[in-house]
C-alpha cells in the first residue's frame, strides 16, 4: 500500500510574483474596492485519497479552477478561518494565537468529511505567506494596521452525488478588511426573527462552515432594513442568547441580589455546541479571569433574552459588546426583541469601562506594546 502523504509545510515550493507589477492601496482606497484586494501571493495545497496531501506552493494571487460538478459547489464542502495580521508598534509583524484557528480549521474540515491534517503545518504555511507579502503590503510606515488571513478548505472532486469529497484543495489568501470595529453610537442588535435559527442542538453551529453564513443573510438583510447593524441569534423555546452576527456575544450586568449581586462577565457557553469557540471569546474570558479576579466574575452560562430585558429593567446591565475578529470588541448599545428595546449605556468614548479595558489589553498584544505569547512574531 503507498504511503499517504501527511501536509507537511516544509516541502513549500516558492514562485514569487513580479514584485513591481502591483501597487499597494491605501486602506481607504481599498475599502472602497468591491473586491477584495489580495495580497501578491496565496498558498494552495491539493488533496486526493489515493496520495493524501500534495506540494504545498506559495504563488502569485490569481483564480483557482474548479469543475462545475465539484463537490463544494452543490454540497458546502468548504470551511474556513478568519484572523489578521498585525504591524506592531515596534515595527513587527504578529499574528495573535494562530494555533488556535489552525485547530479550528482541524476541528471544520472534519466535520464536513474533508480530509485531516496536522494544524502545526498550516500555521505554518501562514506563517510564511505573511512573511513573504507582511514586508509590502503591511509597510513599517503603517503601525497600528493589519491585513486579514483567510485559510479555507473545499472539497473539489469533479462528481456529483452526495458522498465525502476524494479531492480537496486547502488555499490561504492574505487581503484587506475594513476595520468594522464600534459603529458610531454602539453596535444595534435585532434578534433573530422566529422561524430563523442559526444553529440547533445536533447541528453545526459550532463549526466555521460556510454552510452556517449563506443561510443566515437573509435575517441580516432584514435587520440592516430596520436600521440594525447584526442579528442576535436566540434559540430555543427558552430563547436563549448565543452569538450576535459573526461574533460572540457578551453581557457585563450585576447578578440579581438573590444571586449574589456581583458584577459579571457574561457569554453563551461552549457545551450546547451552538456558537463558535471563537478566539476573541476564549481570550477576552482568560484576560478577564487573570485581570478582573476579584471585581468581575466570569461566567459562561445559558442564559435568555428574557433575563436580559429584566436586568435592563431592574437597572443591572452595565455594558454589552461584540467580540470577534471582524468587529474585535464592538460596544453593543441596542437589542430588539420583538416590540421590546433594551437600551445599554455606552459610556465615555462611545465604549463601556470593562469593554475599552479588555479592548486595550488585547490591542497592546496584537500590537505588540505588551509582549505576550498571544502575539507570534513572524
Ligand atoms: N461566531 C461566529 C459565528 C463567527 O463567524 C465568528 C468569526 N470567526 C466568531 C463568532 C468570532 O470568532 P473569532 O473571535 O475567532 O473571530
Amino acid at each position: 500500500v503507498p504511503k499517504i502523504q501527511e501536509l507537511d509545510a516544509s516541502k513549500l515550493v516558492v514562485t514569487l510574483a513580479d514584485p513591481n507589477a502591483r501597487q499597494v492601496p491605501d486602506e481607504a482606497t481599498a475599502n472602497a474596492a468591491s473586491e477584495t484586494i489580495c495580497t501578491d501571493h496565496m498558498v494552495t495545497v491539493s488533496y486526493n485519497v489515493e496520495s493524501g496531501w500534495g506540494v504545498p506552493e506559495l504563488k502569485p494571487y490569481g483564480p483557482i479552477s474548479l469543475m462545475p460538478t465539484a463537490s463544494v459547489l452543490h454540497y458546502a464542502t468548504e470551511c474556513f478561518e478568519g484572523l489578521k495580521v498585525f504591524r506592531g508598534f515596534d515595527g513587527k509583524l504578529r499574528l495573535f494565537r494562530p494555533n488556535l484557528n489552525a485547530k479550528r480549521l482541524l476541528m471544520s474540515t472534519l466535520r464536513i468529511a474533508l480530509p485531516g491534517f496536522d494544524p502545526v503545518e498550516v500555521e505554518k504555511l501562514i506563517a510564511k505567506l505573511v512573511a513573504v507579502d507582511g514586508a509590502k503590503w503591511l509597510p513599517k510606515d503603517r503601525p497600528g494596521s493589519f491585513l486579514y488571513i483567510r485559510p479555507a478548505v473545499i472539497g473539489t472532486q469533479p462528481q456529483l452525488g452526495v458522498q465525502a469529497p476524494k479531492q480537496a484543495l486547502l488555499f490561504i489568501t492574505v487581503s484587506f478588511m475594513p476595520r468594522m470595529d464600534s459603529p458610531a453610537g454602539g453596535m444595534r442588535l435585532h434578534t433573530n426573527p422566529e422561524d430563523m435559527i442559526r444553529a440547533w442542538v445536533g447541528g453545526f453551529g459550532y463549526a466555521k462552515v460556510g454552510a452556517n453564513y449563506g443561510p443566515s443573510l437573509l435575517a441580516t438583510n432584514e435587520a440592516r432594513a430596520r436600521g440594525f447593524h447584526q442579528i442576535l441569534w436566540l434559540y430555543g423555546k427558552e430563547a436563549y442568547c448565543t452569538e450576535a452576527g459573526a461574533s460572540n456575544f457578551f453581557i457585563v450586568w450585576r447578578a440579581k441580589e438573590s444571586e449574589g449581586g456581583k458584577l459579571q462577565l457574561l457569554t453563551a457557553p461552549l457545551d450546547d455546541k451552538l456558537i463558535l469557540d471563537g478566539v476573541t471569546r476564549r481570550s477576552v474570558l482568560e484576560l478577564a479571569k487573570a485581570r478582573l479576579a476579584g471585581e468581575v466574575e466570569v461566567v459562561e452560562r445559558r442564559y435568555t433574552i428574557d433575563e436580559v430585558i429584566e436586568a435592563d429593567k431592574e437597572g443591572r446591565i452595565v455594558e454589552a459588546f461584540a467580540a470577534g475578529t471582524a468587529f474585535f470588541i464592538a460596544p453593543v448599545s441596542q437589542i430588539h426583541h420583538r416590540g421590546t428595546d433594551v437600551h445599554i449605556p455606552l459610556g465615555e468614548n462611545d465604549s463601556g469601562v470593562y469593554t475599552t479595558k479588555i479592548k486595550s489589553w488585547m490591542k497592546d498584544i496584537m500590537y505588540g506594546n505588551e509582549q505576550h505569547e498571544w502575539g507570534v512574531v513572524i
